[in-house]
Protein backbone atom coordinates (compact mmCIF):
# COMPACT_ATOMS: atom_id res chain seq x y z
CA UNK A 1 0.00 0.00 0.00
CA UNK A 2 1.79 3.22 -0.99
CA UNK A 3 1.50 6.21 0.94
CA UNK A 4 0.64 10.04 -0.45
CA UNK A 5 3.22 12.40 -0.32
CA UNK A 6 1.97 15.88 0.59
CA UNK A 7 1.18 16.81 -2.94
CA UNK A 8 -1.70 15.11 -5.04
CA UNK A 9 0.56 13.52 -7.86
CA UNK A 10 2.93 11.59 -6.28
CA UNK A 11 3.31 8.81 -3.67
CA UNK A 12 5.86 8.27 -0.84
CA UNK A 13 8.56 5.89 -0.64
CA UNK A 14 7.51 3.01 1.54
CA UNK A 15 10.40 0.54 2.59
CA UNK A 16 9.23 -2.29 0.27
CA UNK A 17 9.87 0.33 -2.46
CA UNK A 18 13.54 1.08 -0.74
CA UNK A 19 14.33 -3.09 -0.63
CA UNK A 20 13.29 -2.97 -5.37
CA UNK A 21 15.49 0.09 -5.49
CA UNK A 22 18.14 -1.99 -3.43
CA UNK A 23 17.78 -4.69 -5.50
CA UNK A 24 18.57 -2.78 -8.78
CA UNK A 25 21.75 -0.92 -7.90
CA UNK A 26 22.49 -2.54 -4.67
CA UNK A 27 22.50 -1.57 -0.69
CA UNK A 28 25.76 0.76 -1.33
CA UNK A 29 23.90 2.84 -4.11
CA UNK A 30 21.28 3.79 -1.82
CA UNK A 31 20.96 6.41 1.04
CA UNK A 32 17.54 6.71 3.15
CA UNK A 33 19.10 7.75 6.82
CA UNK A 34 18.02 11.42 7.65
CA UNK A 35 21.44 12.58 7.39
CA UNK A 36 22.08 11.13 4.01
CA UNK A 37 18.41 12.57 2.69
CA UNK A 38 19.60 16.18 4.25
CA UNK A 39 22.60 16.37 2.13
CA UNK A 40 20.52 15.86 -1.23
CA UNK A 41 17.95 18.17 -0.15
CA UNK A 42 19.39 21.61 -1.94
CA UNK A 43 21.63 22.61 -4.70
CA UNK A 44 23.46 26.06 -4.94
CA UNK A 45 20.68 28.21 -4.52
CA UNK A 46 20.20 29.36 -0.45
CA UNK A 47 16.35 29.74 -0.88
CA UNK A 48 14.99 26.34 -2.15
CA UNK A 49 15.37 23.28 0.51
CA UNK A 50 13.22 20.08 0.04
CA UNK A 51 14.34 16.15 1.02
CA UNK A 52 14.30 13.47 -0.81
CA UNK A 53 12.63 9.83 0.64
CA UNK A 54 15.32 7.64 -1.01
CA UNK A 55 18.64 8.64 -2.40
CA UNK A 56 19.93 5.98 -4.97
CA UNK A 57 22.84 6.06 -7.52
CA UNK A 58 22.99 4.31 -10.79
CA UNK A 59 26.29 2.37 -12.01
CA UNK A 60 25.11 1.90 -15.49
CA UNK A 61 22.64 2.80 -18.05
CA UNK A 62 20.08 -0.55 -17.42
CA UNK A 63 19.90 0.41 -13.46
CA UNK A 64 18.45 4.12 -14.92
CA UNK A 65 15.90 2.17 -16.60
CA UNK A 66 15.06 -0.09 -13.89
CA UNK A 67 14.39 2.77 -11.34
CA UNK A 68 12.48 4.81 -13.68
CA UNK A 69 10.55 1.86 -14.44
CA UNK A 70 9.43 1.11 -10.55
CA UNK A 71 8.96 4.90 -10.35
CA UNK A 72 6.91 5.26 -13.28
CA UNK A 73 4.00 1.93 -12.00
CA UNK A 74 4.16 3.29 -8.64
CA UNK A 75 4.18 6.82 -9.50
CA UNK A 76 7.56 8.01 -7.32
CA UNK A 77 8.72 11.41 -8.21
CA UNK A 78 12.43 11.52 -9.18
CA UNK A 79 14.82 14.44 -9.37
CA UNK A 80 17.77 13.96 -11.49
CA UNK A 81 20.76 15.11 -9.99
CA UNK A 82 24.51 15.92 -10.83
CA UNK A 83 27.06 17.68 -8.90
CA UNK A 84 23.93 19.95 -7.11
CA UNK A 85 25.72 23.38 -8.75
CA UNK A 86 22.69 24.78 -10.05
CA UNK A 87 21.89 27.92 -9.18
CA UNK A 88 17.88 27.83 -9.72
CA UNK A 89 16.61 24.93 -7.60
CA UNK A 90 16.56 22.46 -10.58
CA UNK A 91 17.43 19.52 -8.37
CA UNK A 92 16.09 19.82 -5.39
CA UNK A 93 13.33 17.26 -4.66
CA UNK A 94 10.80 19.33 -4.12
CA UNK A 95 7.99 16.55 -3.79
CA UNK A 96 10.24 14.22 -2.34
CA UNK A 97 10.74 10.66 -3.84
CA UNK A 98 13.85 9.25 -4.86
CA UNK A 99 17.27 11.71 -5.61
CA UNK A 100 18.65 10.13 -8.72
CA UNK A 101 22.40 11.17 -7.96
CA UNK A 102 24.43 10.71 -11.52
CA UNK A 103 27.66 11.51 -10.06
CA UNK A 104 28.66 7.45 -9.60
CA UNK A 105 28.59 7.28 -13.79
CA UNK A 106 31.38 9.13 -13.92
CA UNK A 107 33.69 7.40 -16.99
CA UNK A 108 35.12 8.78 -19.57
CA UNK A 109 34.39 6.14 -22.38
CA UNK A 110 36.01 7.10 -25.64
CA UNK A 111 38.19 10.42 -26.87
CA UNK A 112 38.54 10.46 -30.66
CA UNK A 113 41.00 13.07 -32.00
CA UNK A 114 40.08 12.49 -35.56
CA UNK A 115 36.68 12.65 -34.87
CA UNK A 116 36.96 16.00 -32.69
CA UNK A 117 34.43 14.44 -29.91
CA UNK A 118 34.32 12.30 -26.48
CA UNK A 119 31.63 9.78 -25.26
CA UNK A 120 30.93 10.15 -21.56
CA UNK A 121 29.14 9.04 -18.88
CA UNK A 122 26.62 11.57 -17.96
CA UNK A 123 28.30 11.92 -14.11
CA UNK A 124 31.77 13.21 -15.36
CA UNK A 125 32.68 16.37 -13.69
CA UNK A 126 33.86 18.66 -16.24
CA UNK A 127 37.39 19.78 -14.78
CA UNK A 128 38.52 15.83 -15.00
CA UNK A 129 37.16 15.87 -18.38
CA UNK A 130 39.15 19.23 -19.45
CA UNK A 131 41.87 17.29 -17.68
CA UNK A 132 41.90 14.05 -20.12
CA UNK A 133 41.29 16.59 -23.18
CA UNK A 134 44.26 18.84 -22.43
CA UNK A 135 46.46 15.72 -22.37
CA UNK A 136 45.64 14.79 -26.33
CA UNK A 137 45.51 19.03 -26.87
CA UNK A 138 42.06 19.65 -26.84
CA UNK A 139 39.10 21.16 -24.83
CA UNK A 140 35.16 21.06 -24.84
CA UNK A 141 34.65 24.82 -24.84
CA UNK A 142 31.61 25.09 -22.54
CA UNK A 143 33.04 26.53 -19.37
CA UNK A 144 30.81 27.07 -16.65
CA UNK A 145 32.65 28.81 -13.60
CA UNK A 146 31.59 25.81 -11.30
CA UNK A 147 33.76 23.25 -13.57
CA UNK A 148 35.53 21.67 -10.70
CA UNK A 149 31.49 19.97 -8.98
CA UNK A 150 29.53 20.38 -12.40
CA UNK A 151 29.05 17.49 -14.27
CA UNK A 152 28.13 16.67 -18.17
CA UNK A 153 24.63 15.71 -17.54
CA UNK A 154 23.92 18.62 -15.09
CA UNK A 155 25.67 20.93 -17.92
CA UNK A 156 23.71 19.79 -20.69
CA UNK A 157 20.31 19.86 -19.14
CA UNK A 158 21.20 23.63 -17.93
CA UNK A 159 22.58 23.94 -21.67
CA UNK A 160 25.06 25.98 -19.59
CA UNK A 161 27.40 28.72 -20.55
CA UNK A 162 30.31 30.37 -19.17
CA UNK A 163 33.00 33.01 -20.51
CA UNK A 164 34.26 31.67 -23.57
CA UNK A 165 30.57 31.35 -24.74
CA UNK A 166 31.17 34.97 -26.62
CA UNK A 167 33.40 33.23 -29.11
CA UNK A 168 32.57 29.64 -29.07
CA UNK A 169 28.76 29.31 -28.49
CA UNK A 170 27.16 26.99 -25.39
CA UNK A 171 26.45 23.84 -24.64
CA UNK A 172 23.85 23.47 -27.22
CA UNK A 173 26.51 24.06 -29.39
CA UNK A 174 28.70 21.07 -28.66
CA UNK A 175 26.25 17.96 -27.80
CA UNK A 176 26.43 16.18 -31.24
CA UNK A 177 24.44 12.78 -29.18
CA UNK A 178 22.97 11.70 -26.04
CA UNK A 179 22.20 8.34 -24.26
CA UNK A 180 18.84 8.86 -22.11
CA UNK A 181 16.31 7.30 -20.17
CA UNK A 182 12.47 8.06 -21.01
CA UNK A 183 10.64 8.34 -17.50
CA UNK A 184 8.83 5.27 -18.89
CA UNK A 185 11.94 3.46 -18.18
CA UNK A 186 13.16 3.13 -21.88
CA UNK A 187 16.83 4.28 -22.79
CA UNK A 188 17.46 5.84 -25.96
CA UNK A 189 19.86 7.46 -28.01
CA UNK A 190 18.80 10.75 -29.62
CA UNK A 191 22.12 11.82 -32.42
CA UNK A 192 25.08 10.33 -32.97
CA UNK A 193 28.86 11.06 -33.12
CA UNK A 194 28.16 13.12 -36.85
CA UNK A 195 28.59 16.93 -36.91
CA UNK A 196 26.08 16.98 -39.81
CA UNK A 197 22.75 15.02 -38.58
CA UNK A 198 19.31 16.15 -40.14
CA UNK A 199 17.19 13.29 -39.14
CA UNK A 200 13.63 14.17 -38.00
CA UNK A 201 13.66 16.69 -35.34
CA UNK A 202 16.53 17.62 -33.75
CA UNK A 203 15.26 16.15 -29.77
CA UNK A 204 18.92 16.05 -28.65
CA UNK A 205 18.75 20.01 -28.81
CA UNK A 206 15.62 19.70 -26.90
CA UNK A 207 17.09 17.42 -24.41
CA UNK A 208 19.99 19.99 -23.82
CA UNK A 209 18.45 22.71 -21.53
CA UNK A 210 15.46 20.43 -20.73
CA UNK A 211 16.48 20.88 -16.37
CA UNK A 212 16.04 17.11 -16.23
CA UNK A 213 12.03 17.45 -16.77
CA UNK A 214 11.71 15.11 -19.96
CA UNK A 215 14.73 12.08 -19.51
CA UNK A 216 17.59 10.97 -17.79
CA UNK A 217 20.78 11.29 -19.71
CA UNK A 218 23.64 8.71 -19.32
CA UNK A 219 25.94 9.09 -21.50
CA UNK A 220 26.59 11.86 -24.52
CA UNK A 221 28.82 12.29 -27.15
CA UNK A 222 30.70 15.81 -26.78
CA UNK A 223 32.05 17.57 -29.98
CA UNK A 224 35.33 18.84 -29.14
CA UNK A 225 38.02 21.90 -30.35
CA UNK A 226 41.56 21.66 -30.78
CA UNK A 227 43.23 23.78 -27.63
CA UNK A 228 44.49 27.60 -28.98
CA UNK A 229 48.33 27.26 -29.33
CA UNK A 230 48.44 31.16 -27.73
CA UNK A 231 46.50 33.16 -25.49
CA UNK A 232 46.51 36.53 -24.14
CA UNK A 233 44.63 38.36 -20.79
CA UNK A 234 43.99 41.91 -20.57
CA UNK A 235 42.41 43.69 -17.85
CA UNK A 236 40.75 47.57 -18.13
CA UNK A 237 39.52 49.29 -15.38
CA UNK A 238 36.99 52.43 -15.83
CA UNK A 239 35.61 55.20 -13.47
CA UNK A 240 32.39 54.54 -14.10
CA UNK A 241 30.41 51.06 -14.50
CA UNK A 242 28.30 51.80 -17.29
CA UNK A 243 31.29 53.40 -19.54
CA UNK A 244 32.27 49.74 -18.68
CA UNK A 245 29.63 47.91 -20.50
CA UNK A 246 29.65 50.37 -23.41
CA UNK A 247 33.26 49.19 -24.16
CA UNK A 248 32.03 45.58 -24.52
CA UNK A 249 30.00 46.45 -27.51
CA UNK A 250 32.55 49.41 -28.82
CA UNK A 251 34.94 45.92 -28.96
CA UNK A 252 32.76 44.03 -30.88
CA UNK A 253 31.71 46.85 -33.13
CA UNK A 254 35.70 46.86 -34.25
CA UNK A 255 35.29 44.05 -35.66
CA UNK A 256 37.14 41.19 -33.21
CA UNK A 257 35.63 38.77 -30.81
CA UNK A 258 37.82 37.91 -27.85
CA UNK A 259 37.05 34.63 -26.22
CA UNK A 260 36.23 36.07 -22.90
CA UNK A 261 34.85 39.56 -21.57
CA UNK A 262 34.34 39.72 -18.05
CA UNK A 263 33.22 42.52 -16.38
CA UNK A 264 33.47 43.10 -12.26
CA UNK A 265 32.05 45.99 -10.52
CA UNK A 266 33.79 47.98 -7.61
CA UNK A 267 31.72 45.77 -5.21
CA UNK A 268 33.03 42.49 -6.72
CA UNK A 269 36.89 44.19 -6.47
CA UNK A 270 36.82 44.70 -3.12
CA UNK A 271 35.28 41.41 -2.24
CA UNK A 272 37.37 39.33 -4.37
CA UNK A 273 40.21 41.47 -3.03
CA UNK A 274 38.78 39.95 0.66
CA UNK A 275 39.34 36.51 -0.09
CA UNK A 276 41.70 36.27 -2.20
CA UNK A 277 44.15 38.86 -1.29
CA UNK A 278 44.76 39.49 -5.19
CA UNK A 279 45.19 43.03 -4.82
CA UNK A 280 42.98 44.35 -7.82
CA UNK A 281 42.65 47.97 -7.92
CA UNK A 282 40.11 48.96 -5.49
CA UNK A 283 39.41 52.26 -6.98
CA UNK A 284 38.07 51.37 -10.48
CA UNK A 285 34.37 51.68 -10.84
CA UNK A 286 34.28 48.51 -12.52
CA UNK A 287 36.93 46.11 -14.66
CA UNK A 288 36.70 44.19 -17.58
CA UNK A 289 38.73 41.56 -18.19
CA UNK A 290 39.36 39.82 -21.43
CA UNK A 291 41.00 36.78 -23.21
CA UNK A 292 42.30 36.33 -26.90
CA UNK A 293 43.31 32.90 -27.88
CA UNK A 294 43.98 31.61 -31.31
CA UNK A 295 47.80 31.78 -33.55
CA UNK A 296 50.38 34.10 -32.07
CA UNK A 297 49.71 36.43 -34.83
CA UNK A 298 45.38 36.54 -33.99
CA UNK A 299 46.12 36.99 -30.83
CA UNK A 300 48.64 40.02 -31.41
CA UNK A 301 46.47 41.11 -33.50
CA UNK A 302 42.74 41.34 -31.46
CA UNK A 303 45.10 42.03 -28.17
CA UNK A 304 46.41 45.73 -29.99
CA UNK A 305 42.96 46.25 -30.89
CA UNK A 306 41.29 45.55 -27.82
CA UNK A 307 44.04 48.26 -26.38
CA UNK A 308 43.07 50.64 -28.52
CA UNK A 309 39.16 50.70 -27.89
CA UNK A 310 39.61 50.70 -23.94
CA UNK A 311 41.97 53.96 -24.34
CA UNK A 312 39.62 55.05 -26.91
CA UNK A 313 36.52 54.58 -24.59
CA UNK A 314 38.56 56.11 -21.67
CA UNK A 315 39.48 53.28 -19.53
CA UNK A 316 41.43 54.49 -16.88
CA UNK A 317 44.07 51.57 -16.98
CA UNK A 318 44.71 49.27 -19.30
CA UNK A 319 47.19 46.16 -18.38
CA UNK A 320 48.71 43.11 -20.35
CA UNK A 321 49.21 40.04 -18.38
CA UNK A 322 53.01 39.07 -18.58
CA UNK A 323 52.89 36.02 -18.94
CA UNK A 324 50.61 32.82 -18.29
CA UNK A 325 51.31 32.72 -14.65
CA UNK A 326 49.82 36.53 -14.14
CA UNK A 327 47.12 35.54 -16.29
CA UNK A 328 45.96 32.39 -14.12
CA UNK A 329 45.98 34.22 -11.26
CA UNK A 330 43.95 36.83 -12.64
CA UNK A 331 41.05 34.47 -13.73
CA UNK A 332 41.49 32.46 -10.66
CA UNK A 333 40.54 35.60 -8.80
CA UNK A 334 37.28 36.19 -10.95
CA UNK A 335 36.56 32.45 -10.02
CA UNK A 336 36.41 33.27 -7.13
CA UNK A 337 33.55 36.09 -7.94
CA UNK A 338 30.63 34.10 -7.69
CA UNK A 339 31.97 32.90 -3.79
CA UNK A 340 32.53 36.53 -3.00
CA UNK A 341 28.75 37.57 -3.92
CA UNK A 342 27.27 34.50 -2.16
CA UNK A 343 29.76 35.01 1.09
CA UNK A 344 28.76 38.71 1.58
CA UNK A 345 25.25 38.47 3.15
CA UNK A 346 23.14 36.15 4.62
CA UNK A 347 20.84 35.56 1.63
CA UNK A 348 22.04 37.06 -1.83
CA UNK A 349 19.25 37.35 -4.67
CA UNK A 350 21.57 36.51 -7.76
CA UNK A 351 20.13 36.95 -10.86
CA UNK A 352 21.03 35.84 -14.36
CA UNK A 353 19.50 37.57 -17.17
CA UNK A 354 20.82 38.24 -20.37
CA UNK A 355 20.54 41.81 -22.36
CA UNK A 356 21.57 42.89 -25.94
CA UNK A 357 25.31 43.93 -25.62
CA UNK A 358 24.26 47.55 -27.18
CA UNK A 359 21.71 48.01 -24.42
CA UNK A 360 23.97 47.01 -21.58
CA UNK A 361 25.50 50.47 -19.91
CA UNK A 362 22.06 51.50 -19.63
CA UNK A 363 20.54 48.58 -17.91
CA UNK A 364 23.60 48.60 -15.49
CA UNK A 365 22.22 52.34 -14.89
CA UNK A 366 18.99 51.14 -14.43
CA UNK A 367 19.85 48.11 -12.05
CA UNK A 368 21.25 50.77 -9.83
CA UNK A 369 18.55 52.90 -10.10
CA UNK A 370 16.07 50.44 -8.80
CA UNK A 371 18.28 49.90 -6.06
CA UNK A 372 19.18 53.10 -5.24
CA UNK A 373 15.39 53.69 -4.48
CA UNK A 374 14.59 50.78 -2.70
CA UNK A 375 17.73 51.14 -0.48
CA UNK A 376 19.27 48.10 -1.33
CA UNK A 377 23.11 46.82 -1.97
CA UNK A 378 23.73 45.66 -5.13
CA UNK A 379 26.76 44.20 -7.04
CA UNK A 380 27.05 43.20 -10.76
CA UNK A 381 29.26 40.70 -12.24
CA UNK A 382 28.73 38.77 -15.53
CA UNK A 383 29.83 37.40 -18.63
CA UNK A 384 29.91 41.00 -20.27
CA UNK A 385 31.00 39.89 -23.59
CA UNK A 386 27.52 37.91 -24.30
CA UNK A 387 25.25 40.64 -22.20
CA UNK A 388 24.84 37.95 -19.41
CA UNK A 389 24.57 39.46 -16.22
CA UNK A 390 24.19 38.52 -12.53
CA UNK A 391 23.13 41.78 -10.56
CA UNK A 392 22.82 40.11 -7.23
CA UNK A 393 20.77 42.14 -4.36
CA UNK A 394 22.25 41.39 -0.63
CA UNK A 395 19.61 41.00 1.33
CA UNK A 396 18.43 38.39 4.68
CA UNK A 397 15.11 36.06 3.97
CA UNK A 398 14.59 36.19 8.02
CA UNK A 399 14.24 39.91 7.80
CA UNK A 400 10.88 39.59 6.72
CA UNK A 401 10.52 43.65 5.31
CA UNK A 402 13.67 43.40 4.17
CA UNK A 403 13.80 40.49 2.38
CA UNK A 404 10.54 41.76 0.52
CA UNK A 405 12.06 45.04 -0.76
CA UNK A 406 14.69 42.83 -2.35
CA UNK A 407 12.20 40.62 -4.15
CA UNK A 408 10.14 43.50 -5.32
CA UNK A 409 13.71 44.74 -6.41
CA UNK A 410 14.71 41.80 -8.53
CA UNK A 411 10.79 41.55 -10.05
CA UNK A 412 11.93 45.59 -11.09
CA UNK A 413 15.33 43.89 -12.70
CA UNK A 414 13.91 41.07 -14.69
CA UNK A 415 11.18 43.23 -16.35
CA UNK A 416 13.87 45.91 -17.08
CA UNK A 417 15.58 42.89 -18.83
CA UNK A 418 12.72 41.72 -20.96
CA UNK A 419 11.84 45.53 -21.63
CA UNK A 420 15.41 46.07 -23.03
CA UNK A 421 14.57 42.83 -25.48
CA UNK A 422 16.61 40.61 -23.30
CA UNK A 423 15.20 37.51 -21.48
CA UNK A 424 15.07 36.43 -17.64
CA UNK A 425 18.02 33.88 -17.77
CA UNK A 426 20.68 33.54 -20.13
CA UNK A 427 22.33 30.01 -18.30
CA UNK A 428 21.15 29.11 -15.16
CA UNK A 429 17.76 27.82 -16.26
CA UNK A 430 13.94 27.85 -14.57
CA UNK A 431 13.79 25.20 -12.28
CA UNK A 432 11.94 26.53 -9.17
CA UNK A 433 13.93 29.78 -8.93
CA UNK A 434 12.09 31.44 -11.80
CA UNK A 435 8.53 30.09 -12.37
CA UNK A 436 6.63 32.98 -11.36
CA UNK A 437 8.57 35.36 -13.84
CA UNK A 438 8.03 32.26 -16.78
CA UNK A 439 4.29 33.09 -16.18
CA UNK A 440 4.69 37.40 -16.45
CA UNK A 441 7.26 37.61 -19.41
CA UNK A 442 6.56 34.18 -21.29
CA UNK A 443 3.43 34.02 -24.21
CA UNK A 444 0.94 31.08 -22.82
CA UNK A 445 0.86 29.59 -25.62
CA UNK A 446 4.53 28.79 -25.36
CA UNK A 447 4.02 27.44 -21.95
CA UNK A 448 1.35 25.60 -23.24
CA UNK A 449 3.72 23.94 -25.95
CA UNK A 450 6.16 22.76 -23.41
CA UNK A 451 3.40 21.51 -20.86
CA UNK A 452 2.55 19.39 -23.96
CA UNK A 453 5.90 18.28 -24.78
CA UNK A 454 6.17 17.34 -21.23
CA UNK A 455 2.76 14.94 -21.39
CA UNK A 456 4.48 13.24 -24.39
CA UNK A 457 7.84 12.06 -22.76
CA UNK A 458 6.49 12.00 -19.27
CA UNK A 459 2.83 10.66 -19.45
CA UNK A 460 2.64 9.79 -15.28
CA UNK A 461 4.36 13.58 -14.41
CA UNK A 462 7.21 11.15 -12.02
CA UNK A 463 10.30 13.32 -13.62
CA UNK A 464 11.41 16.38 -11.87
CA UNK A 465 7.89 17.63 -11.08
CA UNK A 466 7.40 20.92 -10.13
CA UNK A 467 10.13 22.30 -12.23
CA UNK A 468 9.99 25.07 -14.74
CA UNK A 469 5.87 25.62 -14.46
CA UNK A 470 3.77 27.17 -11.79
CA UNK A 471 1.30 24.14 -10.84
C1 LIG B 1 30.01 29.03 -8.19
C2 LIG B 1 29.10 28.72 -9.33
C3 LIG B 1 29.38 29.21 -10.59
C4 LIG B 1 28.54 28.90 -11.66
N1 LIG B 1 28.87 29.39 -12.89
C5 LIG B 1 28.09 29.08 -13.94
C6 LIG B 1 28.42 29.56 -15.24
O1 LIG B 1 29.42 30.25 -15.44
N2 LIG B 1 27.61 29.22 -16.25
C7 LIG B 1 26.50 28.43 -16.07
O2 LIG B 1 25.80 28.14 -17.05
N3 LIG B 1 26.16 27.98 -14.85
C8 LIG B 1 26.92 28.26 -13.79
N4 LIG B 1 26.58 27.79 -12.55
C9 LIG B 1 25.37 26.96 -12.40
C10 LIG B 1 25.60 25.43 -12.46
O3 LIG B 1 26.89 25.08 -12.08
C11 LIG B 1 25.28 24.86 -13.83
O4 LIG B 1 23.89 24.98 -14.05
C12 LIG B 1 25.69 23.40 -14.04
O5 LIG B 1 25.41 23.08 -15.37
C13 LIG B 1 24.95 22.40 -13.15
O6 LIG B 1 25.58 21.14 -13.23
P1 LIG B 1 25.39 20.06 -12.07
O7 LIG B 1 26.06 18.80 -12.48
O8 LIG B 1 25.77 20.62 -10.78
O9 LIG B 1 23.81 19.81 -12.14
P2 LIG B 1 22.71 19.85 -10.96
O10 LIG B 1 22.78 21.13 -10.25
O11 LIG B 1 22.84 18.61 -10.16
O12 LIG B 1 21.41 19.75 -11.82
C14 LIG B 1 21.03 20.77 -12.71
C15 LIG B 1 19.74 20.36 -13.45
O13 LIG B 1 20.03 19.30 -14.33
C16 LIG B 1 19.27 18.15 -14.03
N5 LIG B 1 20.18 17.01 -14.22
C17 LIG B 1 21.40 16.81 -13.67
N6 LIG B 1 21.96 15.70 -14.18
C18 LIG B 1 21.07 15.18 -15.07
C19 LIG B 1 21.07 14.05 -15.92
N7 LIG B 1 22.08 13.20 -15.98
N8 LIG B 1 19.96 13.83 -16.70
C20 LIG B 1 18.91 14.68 -16.67
N9 LIG B 1 18.87 15.76 -15.88
C21 LIG B 1 19.95 16.02 -15.10
C22 LIG B 1 18.78 18.33 -12.60
O14 LIG B 1 17.54 17.69 -12.39
C23 LIG B 1 18.64 19.85 -12.53
O15 LIG B 1 17.41 20.25 -13.06
C24 LIG B 1 27.39 28.10 -11.46
C25 LIG B 1 27.10 27.61 -10.18
C26 LIG B 1 27.94 27.91 -9.12
C27 LIG B 1 27.60 27.36 -7.77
Amino acid sequence: MMRRCRYADCEMVTKDAIRKLEGIVGAANVLSSEEDRKVYSYDGTSTWVHQPDVVVFPTETAHVEAVLALANEAKIAVTPRGGGTNLSGGSVPIRGGISLVMTRMNKILEISPGNLSARVQAGVVLMDLQKALAAKGLFFPPDPQSFLGATIGGIISENAGGPVCLKYGVTKQYILGIRAVLPTGKAIQFGGITLKNVVGYDLVSLLTGSEGTLAVITEAVLRLMPMPPARKTIIATFDDLPKAGETVSAILDAGTVPAKIELLDNWVIRNINRITGMGLSEGAAAMLMFECDGTDEVVAHDAEKIIGVCRRMGAAGVIVAKDAAEAQAYWKARGAGFAAVFSAAPTVLAEDVTVPRTRMAEFIRRVTDICKAADLEVTVIGHAGDGNLHPSVMTDQNNPGHFARAKRAVDEIIAAAVEFGGVLSGEHGIGLEKQKFMRRTQDPTFIDLMRQIKRIFDPNGILNPGKIWED
